[in-house]
Protein backbone atom coordinates (compact mmCIF):
# COMPACT_ATOMS: atom_id res chain seq x y z
CA UNK A 1 0.00 0.00 0.00
CA UNK A 2 1.36 3.16 -1.05
CA UNK A 3 0.14 5.04 2.18
CA UNK A 4 2.49 3.07 4.19
CA UNK A 5 6.03 5.13 3.09
CA UNK A 6 3.54 8.11 3.02
CA UNK A 7 2.14 7.76 6.90
CA UNK A 8 6.18 6.71 7.80
CA UNK A 9 7.35 10.18 6.33
CA UNK A 10 4.21 11.87 8.19
CA UNK A 11 5.57 10.10 11.60
CA UNK A 12 9.05 11.12 10.78
CA UNK A 13 8.50 14.80 10.37
CA UNK A 14 5.89 15.15 13.35
CA UNK A 15 8.26 18.36 14.96
CA UNK A 16 9.02 19.98 12.02
CA UNK A 17 5.09 19.99 11.18
CA UNK A 18 4.51 21.37 14.54
CA UNK A 19 7.08 23.70 13.87
CA UNK A 20 6.13 24.95 10.83
CA UNK A 21 2.18 25.35 12.12
CA UNK A 22 3.81 27.74 14.78
CA UNK A 23 4.91 29.75 11.91
CA UNK A 24 1.39 29.43 10.42
CA UNK A 25 0.10 30.58 14.31
CA UNK A 26 2.54 33.51 14.61
CA UNK A 27 0.42 35.61 11.74
CA UNK A 28 -1.94 37.67 13.57
CA UNK A 29 -4.49 37.12 10.74
CA UNK A 30 -7.32 38.98 12.26
CA UNK A 31 -9.79 39.35 9.36
CA UNK A 32 -12.78 41.67 10.81
CA UNK A 33 -9.82 44.20 11.83
CA UNK A 34 -8.22 46.89 9.14
CA UNK A 35 -5.52 46.79 10.70
CA UNK A 36 -4.48 43.12 10.48
CA UNK A 37 -5.08 43.25 6.31
CA UNK A 38 -1.47 43.50 5.91
CA UNK A 39 -1.46 39.98 8.42
CA UNK A 40 -4.32 38.34 6.95
CA UNK A 41 -2.15 39.16 3.37
CA UNK A 42 0.78 37.29 4.87
CA UNK A 43 -0.97 34.47 6.17
CA UNK A 44 -2.01 33.97 2.47
CA UNK A 45 0.99 33.72 1.19
CA UNK A 46 1.61 31.53 3.60
CA UNK A 47 -0.34 29.38 2.42
CA UNK A 48 0.21 29.80 -1.19
CA UNK A 49 3.96 29.13 -0.20
CA UNK A 50 3.44 26.18 0.61
CA UNK A 51 1.12 24.52 -1.72
CA UNK A 52 3.53 26.11 -4.42
CA UNK A 53 6.86 24.43 -2.78
CA UNK A 54 5.24 21.31 -3.32
CA UNK A 55 4.38 21.67 -6.90
CA UNK A 56 1.07 22.92 -7.24
CA UNK A 57 -0.40 25.31 -9.34
CA UNK A 58 -1.22 28.43 -7.16
CA UNK A 59 -3.62 31.61 -8.12
CA UNK A 60 -3.49 34.30 -5.44
CA UNK A 61 -7.33 35.68 -6.59
CA UNK A 62 -8.09 39.11 -5.42
CA UNK A 63 -12.31 38.83 -5.19
CA UNK A 64 -12.68 42.14 -3.68
CA UNK A 65 -11.96 41.54 0.22
CA UNK A 66 -9.06 39.33 1.36
CA UNK A 67 -7.50 37.33 -0.97
CA UNK A 68 -8.55 33.81 -1.92
CA UNK A 69 -5.55 31.18 -2.64
CA UNK A 70 -6.68 28.77 -4.97
CA UNK A 71 -4.09 25.43 -6.16
CA UNK A 72 -4.17 22.66 -8.20
CA UNK A 73 -2.11 19.57 -8.54
CA UNK A 74 -1.86 18.21 -12.41
CA UNK A 75 -5.47 17.36 -13.03
CA UNK A 76 -5.49 13.79 -14.99
CA UNK A 77 -9.15 12.93 -16.15
CA UNK A 78 -8.62 9.47 -14.73
CA UNK A 79 -8.50 10.55 -11.05
CA UNK A 80 -11.10 11.46 -9.11
CA UNK A 81 -11.24 15.06 -8.03
CA UNK A 82 -10.73 16.50 -3.97
CA UNK A 83 -11.20 19.82 -2.85
CA UNK A 84 -10.06 20.92 -0.07
CA UNK A 85 -11.73 24.17 2.09
CA UNK A 86 -10.57 25.73 4.70
CA UNK A 87 -9.49 29.40 6.05
CA UNK A 88 -6.24 31.28 7.02
CA UNK A 89 -8.16 34.33 8.97
CA UNK A 90 -8.79 33.82 13.23
CA UNK A 91 -11.11 35.32 15.07
CA UNK A 92 -10.11 38.49 17.36
CA UNK A 93 -8.77 37.69 20.77
CA UNK A 94 -10.18 40.00 23.17
CA UNK A 95 -10.50 39.54 26.18
CA UNK A 96 -6.99 39.52 25.66
CA UNK A 97 -6.65 39.10 29.81
CA UNK A 98 -7.94 35.61 29.63
CA UNK A 99 -5.12 34.24 27.66
CA UNK A 100 -2.43 32.72 29.83
CA UNK A 101 -0.27 33.43 26.75
CA UNK A 102 0.18 35.69 24.13
CA UNK A 103 -2.60 34.30 21.23
CA UNK A 104 0.11 34.68 18.70
CA UNK A 105 3.18 33.41 20.48
CA UNK A 106 2.28 29.23 20.34
CA UNK A 107 3.30 27.51 23.05
CA UNK A 108 3.22 24.17 23.53
CA UNK A 109 2.48 22.12 26.88
CA UNK A 110 1.51 18.81 27.27
CA UNK A 111 1.42 17.48 23.30
CA UNK A 112 -1.39 20.36 23.12
CA UNK A 113 -0.46 23.75 20.90
CA UNK A 114 -2.19 27.20 22.83
CA UNK A 115 -2.89 29.88 20.21
CA UNK A 116 -5.62 31.72 18.49
CA UNK A 117 -6.27 29.99 14.98
CA UNK A 118 -4.78 26.76 16.26
CA UNK A 119 -8.09 24.51 15.88
CA UNK A 120 -10.14 27.42 13.89
CA UNK A 121 -8.62 26.57 11.69
CA UNK A 122 -4.90 26.84 10.59
CA UNK A 123 -3.89 23.60 12.49
CA UNK A 124 -6.59 21.86 10.55
CA UNK A 125 -5.84 23.13 7.44
CA UNK A 126 -2.45 22.38 8.02
CA UNK A 127 -3.19 18.39 8.13
CA UNK A 128 -4.42 18.70 4.80
CA UNK A 129 -1.10 20.52 3.08
CA UNK A 130 0.54 18.23 5.26
CA UNK A 131 -1.11 14.81 3.60
CA UNK A 132 -0.05 16.45 0.30
CA UNK A 133 3.53 17.20 1.16
CA UNK A 134 4.07 13.37 2.71
CA UNK A 135 3.16 11.88 -0.93
CA UNK A 136 5.39 14.42 -3.17
CA UNK A 137 8.06 14.39 -1.05
CA UNK A 138 8.07 10.47 -1.07
CA UNK A 139 7.87 10.66 -4.91
CA UNK A 140 4.53 8.59 -4.70
CA UNK A 141 1.69 9.53 -6.97
CA UNK A 142 -1.12 11.61 -5.63
CA UNK A 143 -3.75 9.12 -5.84
CA UNK A 144 -6.36 11.59 -7.13
CA UNK A 145 -6.45 15.02 -8.47
CA UNK A 146 -6.00 17.85 -5.42
CA UNK A 147 -7.94 21.17 -5.51
CA UNK A 148 -7.38 23.74 -2.63
CA UNK A 149 -9.35 26.90 -2.09
CA UNK A 150 -8.35 28.65 1.00
CA UNK A 151 -10.23 31.62 2.20
CA UNK A 152 -9.45 34.94 4.83
CA UNK A 153 -12.85 36.19 5.11
CA UNK A 154 -14.82 33.06 6.85
CA UNK A 155 -14.90 34.66 10.72
CA UNK A 156 -15.79 38.08 9.06
CA UNK A 157 -18.79 36.88 7.34
CA UNK A 158 -16.77 38.18 3.77
CA UNK A 159 -18.56 37.65 0.22
CA UNK A 160 -15.55 36.63 -1.84
CA UNK A 161 -15.60 32.78 -1.31
CA UNK A 162 -19.14 32.76 -2.71
CA UNK A 163 -18.76 34.81 -5.23
CA UNK A 164 -16.15 32.72 -6.46
CA UNK A 165 -17.58 29.76 -6.15
CA UNK A 166 -21.11 30.83 -7.91
CA UNK A 167 -18.82 32.34 -10.84
CA UNK A 168 -16.40 29.37 -11.11
CA UNK A 169 -17.94 26.32 -10.66
CA UNK A 170 -15.98 24.24 -13.43
CA UNK A 171 -12.45 25.60 -11.68
CA UNK A 172 -13.90 24.35 -8.68
CA UNK A 173 -15.26 20.70 -9.82
CA UNK A 174 -14.65 18.00 -7.90
CA UNK A 175 -15.69 14.94 -6.43
CA UNK A 176 -16.09 16.09 -3.20
CA UNK A 177 -15.04 18.80 -0.87
CA UNK A 178 -13.13 18.22 2.40
CA UNK A 179 -13.95 20.56 4.90
CA UNK A 180 -11.83 20.48 8.54
CA UNK A 181 -13.24 23.11 10.39
CA UNK A 182 -15.16 21.07 12.76
CA UNK A 183 -14.94 18.76 16.31
CA UNK A 184 -14.65 14.99 16.85
CA UNK A 185 -17.27 13.86 18.41
CA UNK A 186 -15.49 13.11 21.68
CA UNK A 187 -11.87 13.06 22.49
CA UNK A 188 -11.94 8.83 21.87
CA UNK A 189 -14.76 8.75 18.90
CA UNK A 190 -14.25 10.37 15.54
CA UNK A 191 -17.42 11.55 13.68
CA UNK A 192 -18.12 12.21 10.15
CA UNK A 193 -21.03 15.22 10.17
CA UNK A 194 -23.46 14.87 7.62
CA UNK A 195 -26.27 17.48 8.22
CA UNK A 196 -25.93 21.26 9.57
CA UNK A 197 -28.92 23.14 10.12
CA UNK A 198 -29.91 26.31 8.22
CA UNK A 199 -30.72 29.57 9.15
CA UNK A 200 -33.36 32.12 9.09
CA UNK A 201 -32.62 35.38 11.09
CA UNK A 202 -35.12 38.10 11.89
CA UNK A 203 -35.77 41.22 13.82
CA UNK A 204 -38.97 42.30 14.76
CA UNK A 205 -39.16 46.06 15.60
CA UNK A 206 -42.72 48.11 17.01
CA UNK A 207 -43.24 51.88 17.33
CA UNK A 208 -45.73 53.08 19.62
CA UNK A 209 -45.98 56.82 20.64
CA UNK A 210 -43.01 59.01 19.17
CA UNK A 211 -41.16 59.38 22.47
CA UNK A 212 -41.64 57.67 25.77
CA UNK A 213 -44.21 59.04 27.62
CA UNK A 214 -45.20 59.67 31.18
CA UNK A 215 -46.80 56.45 32.01
CA UNK A 216 -49.10 58.29 34.81
CA UNK A 217 -50.38 60.37 32.32
CA UNK A 218 -50.85 58.70 29.28
CA UNK A 219 -50.95 54.78 30.75
CA UNK A 220 -54.17 53.13 29.40
CA UNK A 221 -54.69 55.29 26.75
CA UNK A 222 -52.72 54.33 23.97
CA UNK A 223 -50.78 50.65 23.62
CA UNK A 224 -47.26 49.67 25.13
CA UNK A 225 -44.56 48.55 22.27
CA UNK A 226 -42.74 46.39 25.23
CA UNK A 227 -46.54 44.43 26.11
CA UNK A 228 -47.56 44.10 22.54
CA UNK A 229 -44.31 42.70 21.76
CA UNK A 230 -44.30 40.26 24.46
CA UNK A 231 -47.83 39.44 22.63
CA UNK A 232 -45.86 38.27 20.17
CA UNK A 233 -43.42 36.46 21.59
CA UNK A 234 -45.59 34.52 23.40
CA UNK A 235 -47.25 32.94 20.45
CA UNK A 236 -44.31 32.08 18.47
CA UNK A 237 -44.35 29.03 20.73
CA UNK A 238 -46.64 26.72 22.83
CA UNK A 239 -45.47 25.85 26.50
CA UNK A 240 -44.03 22.46 24.83
CA UNK A 241 -41.48 24.10 22.59
CA UNK A 242 -43.57 23.73 19.47
CA UNK A 243 -43.64 26.43 17.34
CA UNK A 244 -46.70 28.00 16.12
CA UNK A 245 -45.91 29.72 12.49
CA UNK A 246 -48.06 28.18 10.25
CA UNK A 247 -46.53 25.99 8.29
CA UNK A 248 -43.47 25.92 10.24
CA UNK A 249 -42.74 22.17 9.86
CA UNK A 250 -44.04 21.46 6.36
CA UNK A 251 -40.48 21.16 4.67
CA UNK A 252 -39.06 19.18 7.52
CA UNK A 253 -37.58 16.06 6.86
CA UNK A 254 -37.86 14.00 9.80
CA UNK A 255 -35.54 11.34 10.88
CA UNK A 256 -34.82 8.27 9.69
CA UNK A 257 -35.47 4.97 12.14
CA UNK A 258 -31.95 4.38 12.16
CA UNK A 259 -31.28 8.20 12.57
CA UNK A 260 -32.28 7.67 15.67
CA UNK A 261 -31.49 4.63 16.90
CA UNK A 262 -27.90 5.91 15.55
CA UNK A 263 -28.24 9.01 18.07
CA UNK A 264 -29.55 7.06 20.94
CA UNK A 265 -26.85 5.09 20.77
CA UNK A 266 -24.08 7.89 21.56
CA UNK A 267 -25.60 7.80 24.77
CA UNK A 268 -25.72 12.03 24.87
CA UNK A 269 -28.33 12.75 28.43
CA UNK A 270 -29.74 15.51 29.89
CA UNK A 271 -27.30 15.38 32.58
CA UNK A 272 -24.29 16.10 29.89
CA UNK A 273 -26.38 18.99 28.85
CA UNK A 274 -27.14 20.55 32.07
CA UNK A 275 -23.10 20.12 32.70
CA UNK A 276 -22.45 21.63 29.76
CA UNK A 277 -24.76 24.61 29.88
CA UNK A 278 -25.17 25.01 33.66
CA UNK A 279 -29.03 25.07 32.74
CA UNK A 280 -31.65 23.98 35.50
CA UNK A 281 -32.88 21.50 33.05
CA UNK A 282 -33.39 20.37 29.29
CA UNK A 283 -36.34 21.88 27.45
CA UNK A 284 -37.44 21.72 23.80
CA UNK A 285 -39.98 20.47 21.60
CA UNK A 286 -42.01 17.33 22.93
CA UNK A 287 -41.50 14.14 21.81
CA UNK A 288 -37.91 14.28 20.52
CA UNK A 289 -34.91 13.74 22.54
CA UNK A 290 -32.26 16.37 23.22
CA UNK A 291 -30.35 15.38 20.92
CA UNK A 292 -32.89 15.13 18.42
CA UNK A 293 -33.74 18.58 18.93
CA UNK A 294 -30.34 19.81 18.87
CA UNK A 295 -29.22 18.09 15.65
CA UNK A 296 -32.16 17.82 13.81
CA UNK A 297 -35.63 19.64 14.73
CA UNK A 298 -35.76 23.55 13.71
CA UNK A 299 -36.20 26.30 16.31
CA UNK A 300 -37.29 29.42 16.86
CA UNK A 301 -35.21 31.82 19.98
CA UNK A 302 -35.55 34.99 21.18
CA UNK A 303 -32.16 36.34 20.63
CA UNK A 304 -32.34 39.76 21.85
CA UNK A 305 -34.85 41.71 23.52
CA UNK A 306 -35.00 45.75 24.27
CA UNK A 307 -37.29 47.90 25.44
CA UNK A 308 -37.99 50.70 27.89
CA UNK A 309 -36.02 51.48 31.21
CA UNK A 310 -33.35 49.11 32.27
CA UNK A 311 -31.19 51.07 34.58
CA UNK A 312 -31.10 51.20 38.25
CA UNK A 313 -34.44 52.12 40.10
CA UNK A 314 -37.57 52.95 38.19
CA UNK A 315 -38.48 54.92 35.59
CA UNK A 316 -42.49 55.11 35.52
CA UNK A 317 -42.56 55.21 31.38
CA UNK A 318 -44.35 53.68 28.21
CA UNK A 319 -41.98 53.06 26.10
CA UNK A 320 -41.76 54.07 22.87
CA UNK A 321 -40.46 51.68 20.61
CA UNK A 322 -39.77 47.59 21.39
CA UNK A 323 -37.24 45.07 19.28
CA UNK A 324 -36.70 41.70 19.28
CA UNK A 325 -34.04 39.70 17.49
CA UNK A 326 -34.91 36.03 16.44
CA UNK A 327 -33.06 33.11 15.07
CA UNK A 328 -34.66 29.96 13.36
CA UNK A 329 -32.06 27.11 13.17
CA UNK A 330 -33.82 24.98 10.55
CA UNK A 331 -33.32 21.68 8.90
CA UNK A 332 -33.64 19.68 5.69
CA UNK A 333 -35.41 20.97 3.89
CA UNK A 334 -36.71 24.27 4.96
CA UNK A 335 -35.77 26.89 2.88
CA UNK A 336 -34.17 30.32 4.69
CA UNK A 337 -36.59 33.00 2.78
CA UNK A 338 -39.78 30.58 2.78
CA UNK A 339 -39.36 30.49 6.21
CA UNK A 340 -38.54 34.25 6.87
CA UNK A 341 -41.68 35.01 4.60
CA UNK A 342 -43.85 32.79 6.70
CA UNK A 343 -42.37 34.20 10.18
CA UNK A 344 -43.15 37.78 8.85
CA UNK A 345 -46.42 37.19 7.55
CA UNK A 346 -47.99 35.41 10.98
CA UNK A 347 -45.93 38.08 12.91
CA UNK A 348 -48.03 41.02 11.29
CA UNK A 349 -50.89 38.81 11.79
CA UNK A 350 -50.73 38.49 15.44
CA UNK A 351 -49.41 42.01 15.89
CA UNK A 352 -51.92 43.61 18.46
CA UNK A 353 -53.47 47.07 17.81
CA UNK A 354 -51.97 50.14 18.16
CA UNK A 355 -48.18 49.71 17.29
CA UNK A 356 -46.76 49.61 13.47
CA UNK A 357 -44.94 46.25 13.47
CA UNK A 358 -41.53 46.13 11.04
CA UNK A 359 -40.28 42.78 10.30
CA UNK A 360 -36.73 42.63 8.91
CA UNK A 361 -34.84 39.63 7.27
CA UNK A 362 -31.26 39.41 8.53
CA UNK A 363 -29.56 36.50 6.51
CA UNK A 364 -30.18 33.27 6.35
CA UNK A 365 -28.41 29.79 5.18
CA UNK A 366 -29.18 26.71 3.70
CA UNK A 367 -29.44 23.59 5.55
CA UNK A 368 -26.97 20.99 4.45
CA UNK A 369 -27.69 17.34 4.39
CA UNK A 370 -25.14 14.51 2.70
CA UNK A 371 -26.27 11.22 1.84
CA UNK A 372 -24.56 8.96 4.04
CA UNK A 373 -24.74 5.84 1.70
CA UNK A 374 -22.29 7.51 -0.52
CA UNK A 375 -18.87 5.69 -1.37
CA UNK A 376 -16.98 9.40 -0.78
CA UNK A 377 -18.74 9.49 2.26
CA UNK A 378 -17.55 5.31 3.39
CA UNK A 379 -14.39 6.98 2.01
CA UNK A 380 -14.26 9.41 4.55
CA UNK A 381 -15.66 6.94 7.46
CA UNK A 382 -12.43 4.34 6.62
CA UNK A 383 -10.04 7.19 6.62
CA UNK A 384 -10.97 8.11 9.92
CA UNK A 385 -10.91 4.63 11.38
CA UNK A 386 -7.79 4.28 10.25
CA UNK A 387 -6.26 7.96 11.04
CA UNK A 388 -8.10 8.00 14.61
CA UNK A 389 -7.56 4.07 15.34
CA UNK A 390 -11.54 4.10 16.32
CA UNK A 391 -15.06 3.59 14.64
CA UNK A 392 -16.40 6.77 13.32
CA UNK A 393 -19.83 7.72 13.81
CA UNK A 394 -21.91 9.67 12.02
CA UNK A 395 -23.72 13.20 14.09
CA UNK A 396 -24.91 16.09 12.93
CA UNK A 397 -24.37 20.13 14.02
CA UNK A 398 -27.05 22.18 14.97
CA UNK A 399 -24.63 25.13 13.75
CA UNK A 400 -24.54 26.44 10.10
CA UNK A 401 -21.68 26.75 7.96
CA UNK A 402 -23.15 28.68 5.53
CA UNK A 403 -20.33 28.67 2.75
CA UNK A 404 -20.86 24.43 2.77
CA UNK A 405 -24.28 24.62 1.39
CA UNK A 406 -22.90 26.77 -1.65
CA UNK A 407 -20.60 24.12 -2.39
CA UNK A 408 -23.34 21.89 -2.47
CA UNK A 409 -25.46 24.24 -4.78
CA UNK A 410 -22.89 24.95 -7.23
CA UNK A 411 -20.49 22.20 -7.70
CA UNK A 412 -23.43 19.68 -6.97
CA UNK A 413 -20.24 17.36 -5.00
CA UNK A 414 -20.74 15.86 -1.98
CA UNK A 415 -19.36 17.75 0.93
CA UNK A 416 -17.28 15.57 3.79
CA UNK A 417 -17.32 17.26 7.05
CA UNK A 418 -14.45 15.83 8.85
CA UNK A 419 -13.74 18.00 11.94
CA UNK A 420 -10.03 17.10 13.77
CA UNK A 421 -10.67 19.67 16.72
CA UNK A 422 -12.39 18.93 20.26
CA UNK A 423 -15.46 20.57 21.49
CA UNK A 424 -13.09 21.54 23.85
CA UNK A 425 -10.94 23.48 22.14
CA UNK A 426 -11.84 27.28 23.27
CA UNK A 427 -12.26 28.18 19.16
CA UNK A 428 -13.47 31.66 19.26
CA UNK A 429 -12.49 31.60 22.92
CA UNK A 430 -9.37 32.93 25.06
CA UNK A 431 -6.54 30.27 25.38
CA UNK A 432 -7.57 28.66 21.64
CA UNK A 433 -5.84 24.59 21.52
CA UNK A 434 -5.27 22.05 19.36
CA UNK A 435 -4.04 18.45 20.71
CA UNK A 436 -0.81 17.71 18.36
CA UNK A 437 -2.40 13.93 18.60
CA UNK A 438 -5.21 15.01 16.29
CA UNK A 439 -2.84 17.36 14.23
CA UNK A 440 -0.85 14.24 13.58
CA UNK A 441 -3.94 12.11 13.36
CA UNK A 442 -5.37 14.12 11.25
CA UNK A 443 -3.00 14.15 8.60
CA UNK A 444 -2.79 10.69 8.78
CA UNK A 445 -6.52 10.89 8.16
CA UNK A 446 -6.08 12.91 5.25
CA UNK A 447 -3.48 10.87 3.80
CA UNK A 448 -5.55 7.30 3.82
CA UNK A 449 -8.41 9.24 2.83
CA UNK A 450 -6.84 10.77 -0.69
CA UNK A 451 -5.79 6.60 -1.38
CA UNK A 452 -9.42 5.78 -0.20
CA UNK A 453 -11.29 8.48 -2.30
CA UNK A 454 -9.60 6.91 -5.38
CA UNK A 455 -10.97 3.69 -4.96
ZN1 LIG B 1 -13.40 28.04 11.24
Amino acid sequence: MASQKVLEYLDAHRQQHVDQLCDFLRIPSISSQSEHEEDCRRAAAFVAGELKELGLVVETIEAGGLPLVYAQSEIKPERKTLLFYGHYDVQPVDPLELWDHPPFEPMIKNEIVYARGACDDKGQVYTHIKALEAYIKQGIELPVNVKFIIEGEEEAGGESIYRYTEQNPEKLACDAIIVSDTALYNESTPGICYSLKGLAYMEIQLKGPDMDLHSGSYGGTVQNPGNALAEIIAKLKDENGHCLIPGFYDDVLELEPDERAGFAELGYTDEILKKETGAPEAFGEEGFTTLERMWARPTCDVNGLASGYGGEGAKTIIPSRAMAKVSMRLVPNQDPAKIAQLFEKYVLSIAPKGVEVTVIDHHGANPVLVPRKSEMMQAGMKALEEGFGAKPVFIREGGSIPIVGTFQECLKSPVLLLGYGLSTDNIHSPNEKFHLSNFWRGARTTAILMEEAAK
